[in-house]
């Protein structure tokens, strides 16, 4: 009989952030599958799991594994980190069962993503329309990406960039840093949080204007206020237009 396939995200890291129904898709599964960074964290909390670990860039292998599972009859958990919707496994999962056939039963189980857990180490900037943009140009073509940091710059969405700074890709921070320039002023606090609900967890506050200068990698998440973001005591706050209006 066909077994199940739990798409999982795990949140930032951290335990108490991950939704209870995260916990027990972890618990109740006979392998947990996953990138290798991300089981290593997970071991930590659920110790006695099989898991299987794959490296990075052999996202297609790990879902074909996890599903080839599945069918035979386990029950797999497939994790991501914060939200496995989001810039996670959860499409190509679909995408993939539909392919091979698989007849297996899938769930995809949310999570807390990096802009909410970052977010809430900042303060409350994403209070009002966000734009969540991944800079990794692996997937996506780097003139669409910095098409799209136009769009929401011009139509002042508050951004909160993933994937802003790898080894290799360290241009386009400041290529999209001075896209957005066009429309709003140096000022602009940007909220930069590295390992949010890790225990390394730290935070910096910026400028629009310094962004490019700024100490950034793959770790990080980027948050980048509307034309109304302030700083105030050292948080980054969107209002979200209470004030001054009748209720
Ligand atoms: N599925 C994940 C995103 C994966 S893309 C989610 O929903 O959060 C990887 C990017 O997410 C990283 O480059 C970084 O920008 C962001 N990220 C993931 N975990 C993070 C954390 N704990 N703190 C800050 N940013 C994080």
């Amino acid at each position: 009989m066909a077994g199940k396939l739990t798409v999982v995200g795990f949140g930032p890291g951290g335990k108490e952030d991950m939704t209870l129904r995260a916990v027990h898709a972890i618990e109740d599964a006979d392998i947990v599958t996953g990138y290798t960074a991300y089981v290593d964290l997970l071991k930590e909390f659920f110790p006695d799991k099989t898991y299987k670990a794959t490296g990075m860039m052999k996202e297609v292998d790990r879902c074909r594994s996890a599903i080839e599972d599945a069918a035979s009859g386990k029950k797999v958990a497939i994790v991501s980190s914060g939200d496995s919707g989001i810039y996670g496994m959860t499409g190509l999962v679909y995408e993939l069962a539909e392919e091979m056939k698989a007849g297996i039963e899938i769930e995809s189980v949310p999570g807390v993503t990096a802009a909410s857990s970052s977010a809430s180490v900042l303060g409350a900037p994403l209070m009002h329309d966000t734009a969540l943009i991944s800079l990794s140009d692996l997937m996506t073509s780097i003139e669409k990406i910095m098409d799209r940091v136009d769009a929401a710059g011009r139509a002042d969405f508050v951004i909160a960039l993933y994937n802003p700074k790898s080894r290799n890709r360290t241009e386009y921070l400041g290529q999209a840093a001075d896209i957005l320039l066009k429309y709003r002023s140096p000022e602009t606090p940007v909220g930069i949080v590295r390992d949010a609900g890790r225990k390394d967890q730290s935070k910096t506050l910026t400028t629009l204007g310094k962004l490019k200068d700024a100490d950034v990698d793959m770790f990080c998440t980027v948050v980048i206020g509307n034309s109304q973001t302030y700083v105030r005591d050292g948080l980054m706050i969107t209002p979200r237009g209470y004030r001054g209006k009748r209720f």
